[in-house]
């Protein structure tokens, strides 16, 4: 059992004590131990139980828990626990915005016992009357269960990428004579997938005999040789897309291949990722859609993290791994001062980092490594340093992380001031979304897109596959406004640098063009950007 799983379990223990009005004592050395083991190193289930008892903030009783945890997968008393606490009313407890006091209020008192239920109960306005909730608090109850219902059964495209292709490739072993393809969202390389979608000129196929690694809903269509290429086209293009074309090119028919379709209208042929939009039918027709950008236009890496900061690898090795990628240069940007919980910069270790950059650029050179910070957007929207600080960064990405609950006037007036501050090079995750499980902060975008242009600030396409935040909707928007877009990995570790796909993927789908994505520039034009701006 992982030390996460361990701080879960005693996290549950405690939390369900308070549901049923246990020892407040108890319940607080439980929520302690179990942040104390999430933050530990060693790992708990290789220490001998005298070990672990020694361990700060455990004890005897807890580590004899955490024992048991170890040996059974569960303790005798969460097991007791089960037994009088309803399934639903646990769930309940992973409902944003309610912790167990809530969650036990709203069962005692008015007897709801799950999700469903409590959302029932928010419609009828029952929780209004309720001391200590009252009309905000349900209408934000009611807008997280609804978010939780409307993402089930959806995935993010980077969490079934593996699978599809263990899917994929099986079928094709199995049936090598004939023709297997994704189709729809998942070929378009979409944010979210509902499920797997393959054309296949297989007639027979069940899906039985697919083995799963995850379970996925898997839908399989039939298609003929002859007409493989026109139902790929068809079933990979949005409707709009797909309208547009059939409009201008008459319908599409009778081809074996996609790369037949493009070359009898006389087009470039235009990626599924990219067919979204009658806009790339527009570019491919004017002969620019080879100017959309693509990773291997990728030039250097922007917003890494290290081990100053939460990151897992040094400087050194962050860069040598973007170098060993044939990029030029790479911007580090560790956490800003008031990012404690991430062991943010104080200006002391910010001159320190950079002494250490100086180092290591003699070195690496020509290959470059860029002075920067992540800085906290602070809840007035000023950033995170004195001027006397941030006029040391070759460059500075303004992002929020704290106080993320905001109304759009609020939102959008902190941004705005962080923007028009002038060491502000970049705006990071526009609006701290996390896909799937957070919304979020609602924005005026198109007057944070106006400030950027008008303070030359560029706008981060975070490629952190539940980010992906700007959306690519609005890259259209960017573009009309003369504002570049840096597509940024947000990596924490040598593995989080090859996010950047998903980054590209996106940025594609909003049409951004290699000249327009500020990462795809060469070494001197970065140099001579920040020299501007700083
Ligand atoms: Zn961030
Ligand atoms: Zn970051």
């Amino acid at each position: 059992m992982t030390n996460s799983e361990i701080a879960d379990n005693l996290k549950l223990t405690a939390n369900l004590l308070e549901l049923l009005d246990d020892n407040p004592f108890k319940i607080k050395s439980l929520l302690n131990a179990s942040f104390k083991v999430d933050k530990l190193e060693a790992d708990l289930d290789t220490l001998s139980h005298q070990e672990i008892e020694k361990v700060e903030g455990i004890g005897k009783s807890i580590a004899a828990k955490i024992n048991e945890l170890i040996q059974t997968g569960t303790t005798a008393e969460l097991q007791e626990l089960f037994t009088k606490v309803p399934i639903g009313v646990i769930q309940m407890m992973d409902v944003k915005g309610i912790g167990p006091k809530k969650v036990a209020m709203l069962w005692k008192n008015l007897g709801i016992e799950s999700p469903g239920e409590l959302l029932y109960a928010c419609n009828e306005n029952r929780l209004v009357e309720l001391k200590g909730f009252g009309e905000k608090t349900q209408t934000a109850i009611k807008k997280n269960i609804e978010f939780s219902l409307s993402n089930q059964g959806k995935y993010l495209y980077a969490e079934i990428e593996e699978e599809a292709e263990n899917i994929l490739s099986q079928l094709q072993k199995k049936y090598p004579q004939e023709q297997f393809s994704y189709i729809g969202a998942f070929r378009r390389k979409n944010e979210i997938i509902e499920g797997l979608e393959i054309l296949t000129t297989k007639t027979d196929l069940d899906v039985n005999e697919v083995e799963f690694n995850v379970p996925i809903v898997l839908e399989i269509k039939v298609s003929t040789p002859q007409g493989f290429g026109s139902d790929l086209f068809k079933l990979s293009s949005s409707v709009e897309f797909l309208n547009a074309f059939e409009a201008k090119h008459g319908a599409v028919e009778n081809n074996v291949s996609e790369e037949e379709i493009f070359a009898n209208n006389k087009l470039s042929y235009i990626m599924p990722s990219l067919r979204e939009h009658a806009t790339a039918l527009n570019m491919a027709e004017k002969g620019n859609i080879n100017a959309i950008v693509e990773l291997k236009d990728i030039s250097g890496i922007f917003h890494v993290h290290t081990k100053f900061s939460d990151g897992a690898s040094t400087i050194k090795d962050m860069a040598a791994a973007v170098q060993a990628k044939g990029m030029h240069y790479i911007g580090i940007t560790d956490h800003s001062r008031s990012a404690f919980y991430a062991n943010g910069l104080t200006a002391e270790r910010v001159l320190q980092q950079h002494k250490e950059i100086d180092e290591l650029n003699k070195s690496f050179a020509p290959f470059k490594i860029f002075k920067g910070i992540e800085s906290d957007i602070l809840n007035d929207g000023s950033l995170d340093y004195e001027e006397d600080i941030l006029k040391q960064f070759d460059f500075v990405i303004a992002s929020v992380h704290s106080v993320l609950k905001m109304d759009i006037e609020k939102a959008t007036n902190r941004l705005i001031k962080a923007i028009e501050n002038p060491y502000t090079t970049m705006l990071g995750h526009m609006t701290g979304r996390l896909l799937l499980s957070r919304e979020g902060y609602p924005l005026h975008t198109q007057k944070i897109i106006e400030a950027c242009a008008a303070n030359n600030v560029i706008i981060e396409l975070n490629a952190n596959p539940y980010r992906l935040d700007i959306d690519w909707r609005l890259i259209i928007a960017c573009l009309e406004k003369g504002v570049q877009i840096s597509i940024n990995p947000d990596a924490h570790s040598i593995a989080g640098l090859n996010d950047v796909k998903y980054g590209i993927y996106a940025a594609q789908k909003g049409l951004l063009t290699k000249e327009m994505c500020f990462n795809a520039k060469a070494l001197d034009n970065i140099e001579a950007h920040f020299k501007k701006t700083l």
